[in-house]
């Protein structure tokens, strides 16, 4: 299914031209147009869907291998000394187009620091409560 107001549905689709990568019936892979590093991928599934929540298994079982088949791409073409592999879904989490993509960045050597947190603090009794809160949602029926 496709969205009509939906660019990525467009790109994808070849609607709108892109710098693609790579193509499959499933998936068009392109550049992004406001790169993080020289080579930063795009992966669009060809079908709409709002972010990971909503794909198929299917469809999301394909995104780290064709990650991974991308990124091996990128060291061998272009000469990256490693990757990043990036999903954003929702405002606060920095997804900006609503349409599932997987951001591929290539990181080369001596290159700027782009995918960074700042690790914080934890102690056991805290971490245990979390974690039970988040297993108890997801394994309720
Ligand atoms: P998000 O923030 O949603 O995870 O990532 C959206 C990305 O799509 C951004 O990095 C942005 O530069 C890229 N982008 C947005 N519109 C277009 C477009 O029309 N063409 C291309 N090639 N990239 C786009
Ligand atoms: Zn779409």
């Amino acid at each position: 299914m496709n969205d009509q107001n939906c660019i990525f549905c467009k790109i994808a689709n070849g609607e709108i031209p892109s710098a693609t990568v790579y193509e499959d019936e499933e998936f068009r892979v392109i550049l992004d147009m406001g790169p993080a590093s020289r080579g930063h991928a795009l992966i669009l599934p060809k079908s709409h869907f709002k972010d990971i929540t909503e794909a198929d298994m299917e469809t999301a079982g394909k995104l780290f291998p064709l990650a991974s088949k991308i990124g091996q791409g990128m060291k061998k073409g272009l000469g990256a000394a490693g990757f990043n592999v990036v999903q954003n879904n929702g405002t606060c989490a920095g997804q900006t187009v609503f349409h599932l993509h997987v951001h591929v960045i290539p990181r080369y050597e001596g290159g700027p620091e782009i995918v960074a947190w700042k690790p914080g603090k934890s102690d056991p009794d805290e971490l245990a409560k979390t974690a039970a809160l988040i297993h108890a949602a997801v394994t309720e029926n």
